[in-house]
């Protein structure tokens, strides 16, 4: 408590002598002056977006006063929000959209009103983005997760002959896909798999479907798999994490993780829980989707172009790529660099 109070009071004493002003704000660090932007997330519900969200939290103290919302996984209540941000004047907007293909709606009524915006996580069209030199795009290249999740896979198969259980020389997988549509969901699908075929290891898919990025539905859509496939899965890939807990759930109920019955299981994110299950041995492996950066790179972004400067390397901290995209990158996770993924 005293340590707070301490920080506190240095910060104001910091925020006057700077401002030179006495009414400055809450935080002690002139909140009250700092340009305000809403965040419009597509629903708060998703544990990798909650780790976003909690990076913009974090990082807008001291840059910008942030508002951010929940869209609760509809895009006409998105729209409404971000009429509502406007209406207020926000200087800013942060958009995680729910159908990234309705980015083009939002960008003409931001455009219109002159409201700068930054994407975020669902990847706009590019004849979207085209649409306005003040419209920019934060994320990860989802070809690349893909390619490491399905590299994860590969490696394993080559270190453990065992894991071709039926002795074909064929890898049977199940694949568990997130939102149809989503960049993500798409690339990380084929990516996976091409990697592992790269590797020179033969495919063979005997199931795939969505669970649209979430643990229950995961365990469930596994569930069905093993129903229908039994002992011929010899590995389970899914495009994210949450996915991938929920396989494990229904692999252990089905008496995997136990001796020697063990399933190659992988996803991407690399999210509390999921680096638990890797310190656990259920989860093989995931690709670190750098949350805190993403928050990060959209909170700077933001708070250059709420100020209307122009983003540049220097005072975002991060590349912009084509002058409209931030990339940031992923990196593969096992219990070997378990280390790394954490912050
Ligand atoms: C993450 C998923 C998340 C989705 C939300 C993806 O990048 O890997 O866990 O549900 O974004 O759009």
């Amino acid at each position: 408590m005293k340590k707070t109070a301490a920080v506190i009071l240095a910060g104001l004493m910091a925020g006057s002598a700077l401002a030179g002003c006495s009414n400055s704000s809450k935080s002690g660090s002139g909140s009250s002056d700092l340009p305000e932007v809403g965040a419009a997330i597509y629903k708060f519900d998703d544990t990798f977006m909650s780790g976003v969200r909690s990076s913009i939290d974090k990082y807008a103290k001291d840059k910008v006063k942030v508002d951010i919302v929940d869209s609760q996984n509809s895009q006409p209540t998105q729209n409404d929000k971000v009429d509502l941000f406007i209406t207020k004047k926000k200087k800013a907007l942060i958009v995680n959209p729910v159908d990234r293909t309705a980015a083009g709606v939002i960008i003409d009524k931001a455009k219109a009103a002159s409201v700068p915006v930054v994407f975020l996580n669902r990847e706009p069209l590019p004849e979207d983005m085209k649409k306005w030199d003040k419209v920019y795009y934060v994320g990860a290249k989802a070809e690349e997760s893909g390619t490491m999740e399905g590299q994860i896979v590969a490696d394993y198969f080559k270190a453990h002959p065992e894991a071709d259980k039926n002795k074909d020389g064929v890898l049977q997988y199940v694949m568990l896909k997130g939102e149809p549509g989503h960049q993500d969901a798409e690339l990380r699908t084929q990516y996976s798999i091409q990697a592992i075929q790269d590797a020179g290891i033969k495919v063979e898919k005997l199931a795939e479907d969505t669970a649209m990025w979430d643990r229950v539905k995961g365990q469930e859509k596994m569930a069905a798999f093993l129903g229908a496939n039994g002992d011929k899965i010899e590995a389970v890939l899914a495009n994210n994490d949450d996915m991938a807990l929920g396989a494990v759930e229904a692999l252990k109920a089905a008496g995997y993780f136990k001796g020697d019955k063990f399933m190659p299981v992988v996803g991407v994110d690399a999210t509390q829980p999921a680096l638990q299950a890797l310190q656990d041995g259920t989860l093989l492996g995931t690709v670190l989707n750098d949350a805190d950066s993403q928050g990060k790179a959209s909170v700077n972004l933001a708070a250059v172009l709420a100020k209307g400067e122009t983003p540049s390397k220097d005072n975002v901290g991060f590349d912009i790529s084509d002058n409209q995209y931030v990339w940031i990158s992923y990196k593969k996770i096992t219990k070997d660099n378990i280390n790394d993924a954490k912050n």
